[in-house]
């Protein structure tokens, strides 16, 4: 149904109206008023589809009631068709326009103009309708949406309020926790250490206790055999009827058991100093030829008198040779070893030397005498480890000269070892590292 709305001071023109249009549009309600006031009252009430408005009215005519009609928020978009006589008239149509009217009819009225205007003026107005609500309903969407969004937004800020109030928790005690794994590992760390001193102190005590008992164990034969002598010969040679050659004899009985007992002593201090870990090492710059030179001259008498050649070797390359270590130290070495080869040899020649290799300068003692049998060649660097009992007899010695080298080399960061075969002879092989 559609609501039309005329409005025409003069009475017959409404009545031709109504009767034209109630024929084109049989199911409409059609609404007459005589002035634009009244017209303007009646439009907001019933709110009509279109609106027929006369131009030409006492009182307030058809322009102005335009005017008013368009002014209006809710009115303006109702349609007006302007119905003048003038229809040719130019300027009263353009001032229409201007105030809003969306069409004319001229008078007299033709019936299906009347009818074809109406229709697209209804039209017009269902479609606009049609989009004023779909962008009232949009509206409202968007400010659904928007209020939904805004409550997103803020539920978003709180989450990340919280979130990153609970970072900062995290944080904190991610740093708590750092803070003690820190002192944690340094409490381990001190464990650690005391431990390993602890384990350290332990194998000390364990070496210097099992010296001790070593040393116990040979002590009796070591120190007892020499003092007999020297307590034995010390009386004989204070008999009154000593001829001249006895006495001779017995003092060098006495002088030999005390040099040997002399030696064990100082052998068994040496060792119980590198055991404690109280030897020092005090490193100097010196020519290891100088050196072997000074051991030369001091074993030379005594490689003679046993028939023994004894050579210094010097190898061409090495001559001046200078090295930084403990001089003392690894002539306390060599003299052990050079000690040995002499007790150890009835012939041939001892040779003393070194090389120089790349890191190390490798130190040699070489002799000709009894040879070492290989099973033997580790474990006489053991303390009181004598490679045959039968030594004991037949050559004087404490046992503790090779580890008393050991230990010697081990202070000075090199290694030693022999080569060695029985009957042939034996090479002492020892390293120092060079700087
Ligand atoms: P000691 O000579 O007082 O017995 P060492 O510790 O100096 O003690 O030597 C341990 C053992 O190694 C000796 O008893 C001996 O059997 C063997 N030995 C050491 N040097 C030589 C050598 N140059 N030739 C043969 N055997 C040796």
């Amino acid at each position: 149904m559609i609501k039309i709305l005329a409005i025409d001071d003069n009475k017959d023109n409404l009545i031709v109206l109504q009767a034209l249009l109630s024929d084109a549009f049989p199911d409409s309600k059609i609404l007459s008023v005589q002035s634009g006031a009244e017209g303007i009252l009646v439009a907001l009430t019933e709110n009509p589809d279109v609106i027929l408005l006369d131009l030409v009215m006492p009182g307030m005519d058809g322009f102005e009631t335009c005017r008013k009609l368009k002014q209006d928020n809710f009115l303006r978009r109702i349609p007006v068709i302007i119905l003048t006589a003038a229809k040719t008239e130019t300027a009263s149509r353009i001032k229409a326009l201007k105030l809003g009217a969306e069409a004319f009819l001229g008078k007299p009225i033709d019936e299906s103009e009347l009818a074809a205007q109406v229709s697209s003026m209804v039209r017009i107005k269902k479609s606009e309708d049609t989009v004023r609500l779909e962008n009232l309903r949009l509206e409202e969407v968007v400010k659904e949406r928007t209020i939904d969004l805004l409550k997103e937004l803020e539920e978003r800020k709180r989450t990340e309020a919280e979130l990153k109030k609970s970072y900062e928790e995290l944080d904190l005690s991610k740093r708590a926790t750092l803070n003690l794994l820190e002192d944690l590992k340094l409490e381990m760390d001190q464990r650690h250490r005391v431990q390993s001193e602890l384990i350290l102190a332990k194998e000390k005590a364990e070496a210097s206790d099992r010296l001790k008992t070593a040393f116990m164990n040979n002590i009796s034969h070591e120190v007892r055999t020499p003092l007999n002598g020297i307590l034995g010969f010390g009386e004989l040679i204070i008999a009154p009827d000593l001829t001249e050659e006895d006495k001779e004899l017995y003092f060098r009985i006495l002088q030999s058991s005390s040099n040997r007992l002399l030696k064990t002593i100082s052998d068994y201090m040496e060792i119980s100093l590198i055991v404690s870990g109280n030897m020092e090492v005090c490193p100097s710059l010196f020519q290891p030829d100088d050196l072997l030179d000074g051991i030369f001259e001091s074993f030379y008498p005594h490689a003679k008198a046993k028939n023994l050649e004894m050579i210094v070797s010097k190898t061409e390359n090495a001559k001046g040779f200078i090295l930084h270590s403990d001089p003392e130290l690894i002539s306390k070495l060599i003299i052990n070893l050079v000690d040995n080869a002499i007790k150890y040899s009835d012939h041939g020649t001892i040779e003393i030397g070194y090389l120089t290799l790349p890191g190390v300068v490798q130190f040699f003692v070489r002799d000709n005498g009894i040879g070492i049998s290989e099973d033997k060649q580790v474990q006489i660097f053991e303390y009181f480890m004598r490679e045959d009992e039968t030594h004991t007899r037949k050559f004087e010695g404490s046992g503790l000269g090779l580890s008393i080298a050991k230990g010697l080399v081990e202070l000075l960061g090199g290694k030693i070892w022999v080569e060695s075969e029985k009957g042939v002879g034996s090479t002492f092989w020892f390293t120092v590292p060079r700087i």
